[in-house]
């Protein structure tokens, strides 16, 4: 029954969404199945039954026009739905389900995009909001309409000759089970094609994306791509053929037992009833062919519905399961000011089971400027991510002015920061958009922001040309420039830098690094850099080895110390003045 309990969570979400399309739909769809029943089992047995016993052509002439009646308003009503209500509504709901997945989703930290079950689960409830919701409102509401339908049918047929009962039920409950079982063989189709879909997916985005244009060209790249593309069209194609027969089988032995069950035995009952008992007339003989067909037709319509429902039941389950997931960071909800420092307490992390920092502690003042070096890989941009709630540590805790941040509102907290990363990102926005990333007060700041950070572009303009032809395309020089016009047009009171300059030449860089740092004047700044020379001028430098906090104190402090930060500084002295040398000798 989870199927069942699946589907009517949908049914009560789409009705609540757009309770009118939901009414219209069934309403249209039972409307369509009753005219045509009516059709079959009223219309000739009235005919005939009229003639023979000479009815006054006036009650014949009134039934045509209510027949006529209802045969326009099954087809306005039905045109109305397909050609105006369903094209705006489809979209409305398509729109109202994704915005559902995105509040869902776009919360909490990032570890979830780390989790190809999860990707996985959260791909097959996108589909759900794109496809399945839509093909299962038109599926409910025919089976409705189908379901009436039969009723009618047999009801009329039981009226006139109730022993039509027997085979009807017997070929109903086989159908039954066999298409309950199809449904499940489509289900786990359905569910082992998701991850290989995402993969082929995955691939062939990279092929069409923007991002990759260059590397596909210039390298042999693509045919890895394709490789991976291939296997998953393999994988799809096993998992196809895994259920697929079985599906088709499982539906053929269905459909067979309710046409030969009905048609032989429900034809040859009738037959032997009139001919040896004549227990009906002639027009009753009719309608009783009429109800068979109809029983047939509404028998298979009903259990194709009835498998179609089990198995977009069961495929919701992802859907809601990730309407239902718990964030992997909680929210506190507390209210978050920021006045006197941030500190690490004993911050353990780990990604799975591979510990990345290790009974870390520091402390961030108000004010203070505070630089983050060590060798790739010692974990700053954890140590980062962990500050900006991406991940919650898996040991220890961090404290802003004394309370857990876990307390804190997630939003707000996340908003005492002005974060530019390493790989930030540039939106096919507007300028403007683009500076202030959504945020009201930011897009008043963004014109003065941008005129600061040294960039003379017209804020309303377009970045990229993905939809634009006349798009703004930058240098890597300018793309630094809108990131440190992010940070002036915020007014966030930390700024967090991870290594924003790192794409740059060191000229590039050191120009990069000046405009950011006179961005921050004024605020409490954490910044990464794996450039030593760039960070001489911050109040306090952290050098971290293997997850902990090795040394720390200014600049000059650290090279009196004479221990790893200053053997790293000179060593990069060195390879900058080699490579000065370099460029001046011819
Ligand atoms: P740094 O910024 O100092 O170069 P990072 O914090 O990025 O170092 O990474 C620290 C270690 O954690 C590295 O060994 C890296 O491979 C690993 N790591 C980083 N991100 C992830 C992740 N999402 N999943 C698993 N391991 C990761």
């Amino acid at each position: 029954m989870r199927w069942f309990v699946s589907d009517f969570r949908m049914f009560r979400l789409l009705a609540a969404a757009e309770p009118k399309r939901v009414c219209v739909q069934i309403l249209a769809s039972c409307l369509r199945y009753a005219y045509g029943a009516v059709y079959a089992l009223v219309f000739f047995r009235y005919l005939i039954n009229a003639l023979e016993s000479g009815a006054p052509l006036l009650s014949t002439a009134a039934f045509f026009v209510l027949f006529s009646l209802l045969g326009l308003l099954d087809a306005g009503l039905n045109a109305y739905l397909r050609d105006e209500l369903l094209p705006s509504s489809d979209e409305r709901l398509r729109a109202w389900l994704l915005e559902r997945l995105c509040e869902k989703t776009s919360g909490g930290g990032i570890a979830p995009y780390e989790n190809p079950k999860t990707l996985d689960e959260r791909a097959r409830a996108a589909e759900t909001a794109r496809e399945g919701a839509l093909e299962f409102l038109g599926t409910a509401a025919d089976f409705c309409a189908l379901l009436l339908g039969l009723g009618w049918s047999l009801g009329f047929a039981c009226a006139v000759e109730p022993r039509v009962m027997l085979p009807v039920l017997l070929a109903l409950s086989l159908s039954l089970f066999g298409q309950r079982a199809r449904s499940q063989s489509l289900f786990a189709l359905q569910r082992d094609l998701a991850s290989p879909a995402r993969r082929a997916d995955v691939a062939a985005g990279t092929f069409f994306g923007r991002a990759y244009a260059k590397e596909l060209r210039l390298s042999r790249v693509g045919e890895c791509l394709r490789a991976l593309y291939d296997r998953a069209l393999r994988d799809q194609q096993s998992a196809v053929k895994a259920h697929a027969t079985r599906a088709a089988a499982l539906g053929a032995l269905a459909e067979m037992g309710v046409e030969c069950l009905l048609y032989v035995l429900v034809y040859l009952l009738v037959c032997h009833r009139y001919l040896a008992h004549r227990a009906f007339g002639l027009g009753d003989l009719t309608s009783l062919f009429g109800a068979t067909v109809n029983l047939i037709y509404f028998s298979h319509a009903l259990l194709a519905a009835y498998a179609s429902l089990r198995r977009q039941g069961l495929s919701f389950s992802a859907f809601h399961g990730v309407l239902e997931s718990q964030p992997d960071l909680a929210d506190g909800g507390a209210p978050c000011a920021f006045a006197r420092e941030i500190r690490f307490e004993g911050v353990g992390f780990s990604y799975g089971d591979k510990p990345v920092l290790k009974n870390l502690n520091l402390r961030l003042q108000k004010g203070e400027r505070v630089a983050l070096v060590g060798l790739n890989g010692c974990g700053k941009t954890t140590l980062v991510k962990l500050l900006l709630r991406l991940y919650d540590p898996t040991e220890g805790r961090i404290l802003m002015d004394g309370r857990d941040i876990r307390d804190f509102d997630l939003r707000a907290y996340r908003a005492m920061f002005a974060a530019v990363f390493q790989d930030f990102q540039l939106y096919a926005l507007t300028v403007e958009e683009n500076v202030s990333l959504g945020e009201e007060g930011a897009a008043r700041r963004a014109g003065e922001a941008l005129r600061l950070a040294g960039l003379a572009l017209d804020p309303s303009r377009e970045l990229t040309r993905e939809f634009d032809p006349d798009g703004l395309v930058l240098s890597g020089g300018q793309a630094q420039r809108i990131a440190a016009a992010r940070i002036l047009a915020s007014d966030a009171p930390i700024a967090v830098l991870d290594e924003p300059s790192s794409a740059l030449d060191p000229l590039a860089e050191r120009d990069a690094y000046e405009t950011l740092l006179r961005a921050c004047a004024g605020r409490t700044l954490l910044l990464i850099s794996h450039r030593l020379s760039s960070v001489r001028d911050v109040d306090r430098v952290l050098y971290l080895e293997e997850g902990r906090v090795l040394e720390q104190g200014s600049h000059q402090e650290l090279m009196r110390l004479g221990g790893r930060y200053a053997a790293l500084y000179n060593q990069q002295a060195e390879a900058y003045r080699k490579e000065v040398c370099a460029h001046e000798e011819p």
